[in-house]
């Protein structure tokens, strides 16, 4: 790996070096890779200084909230754009969808990352995992009241839940993936015997339902894994995060629903080659630590460790159902959301 990106490095250089020698003038020394990101500048920047420090090549970033999809799809060949980050597998899969990436074939990519955290087509690589946990309040739920996604929908829970709004994308994937182990009709139970037991009506971000759980509003929610990991490391909102006990579901079933944000190379890159490092380094030992450390996100690569807090809380049982599996529930989970009013 190291041999690889050093040779290549000197490529640019001598590639460089030829360019300027011929044209005074011409502005980059050295070419940049361009990544269109639905993940916050702050979550990616360790890893792409890291990357440019490693390999001289410079990182542009445009970041947005949504629309990125649409923009690669309007500017179409003449976009400037090389990679496409994603901060969930429903935006990975949208842009798969919209016909703006290519398939990648690289052995690096494909002999690090599991194969389902991976599209078995090459349009997309996870780069960092998460778990929907519960978490519940450590003072008014039991040890054993809630250790599954059923529990949520039992009637001892009745006016004790909190979670964000059912059209989330993360609450989304949660309710695909109980549609691909337990189909339409049961799934649908589920959701309504859910929304009967929520406390308020669905609102705000994840570490507002861990919140709201310690102002005393509700006593259980679901909450992505590295949400816990951010809030126990700062000290503002460690106190609220400290009320609350993790529980990794389904430990004696289907395990824990895992998310990915991924990255795919856009249709048109102009910087092929680039890209492709770019993607690999972030599957590297060194990426994947930080994004083990500075997110306390787990690593997509089974031989990098979580960080210590992470660590911390044991080691679980994932749902090794593919991620392409269960985002193809995505339709129909948005659907249910909408018939059993989930919102409302
Ligand atoms: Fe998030």
């Amino acid at each position: 790996m190291k041999t690889t990106l050093g040779n290549k490095f000197l490529r640019h250089v001598a590639s460089a070096l030829a360019l300027g020698a011929l044209l005074p003038l011409a502005s980059p020394v050295l070419a940049d890779v361009n990544v269109y990101s639905y993940r916050q500048s702050y979550l990616i920047d360790p890893m792409f200084d890291a990357f440019t420090e490693k390999t001289g090549i410079k990182v542009n970033t445009v970041f947005a909230k949504k629309g990125l999809i649409e923009r690669l799809a309007n500017e179409g060949a003449n976009s400037p754009a090389d990679l496409l980050i994603t901060s969930d597998i429903g935006r990975v899969l949208q842009g798969v969808e919209a016909g703006v990436t290519q398939p990648v074939e690289s052995d690096q990519l494909n002999s690090v990352i599991p194969a389902e955290f991976r599209d078995a087509g090459n349009q997309w690589f996870g780069i960092s995992a998460r778990a929907r946990l519960i978490v519940v309040a450590k003072d008014r739920v039991g040890e054993d009241e809630v250790t599954s996604y059923a529990d949520l929908a039992s009637p001892a829970l009745k006016g004790r839940i909190c979670t964000r709004s059912g059209k989330h994308d993360y609450m989304v994937a949660l309710i695909a993936s109980q549609l691909a182990h337990n189909g339409e009709e049961a799934t649908t139970n589920w959701l309504n015997n859910l929304k009967s037991n929520l406390a308020r009506k669905p609102q705000g971000n994840d570490r507002a339902q861990i919140k709201a759980i310690s102002q005393g509003e509700c006593d259980v929610a679901v909450v992505n894994s590295y949400y816990m990991g951010v809030m126990l490391s700062d000290s503002e909102q460690a106190p609220a995060a400290e009320t609350v006990r993790i529980v990794f579901p389904d430990q004696d079933s289907n395990g824990t629903h895992m998310n990915v944000s991924g990255v795919s190379m856009t249709k048109s890159a102009p910087n092929k080659a680039d890209a492709l490092m770019l993607m690999e380094f972030l599957v590297s030992e060194d990426a994947q630590r930080l994004y083990a450390d500075v997110n306390h996100e787990y690593p997509v690569r089974p031989d990098v460790k979580a960080s210590e807090r992470v660590a911390s809380w044991g080691e679980f049982n994932y749902d090794s159902l593919s991620m392409t599996d269960i985002a193809a529930q995505r339709a129909l989970a948005s659907k249910l959301v909408d018939r059993v009013g989930y919102d409302n």
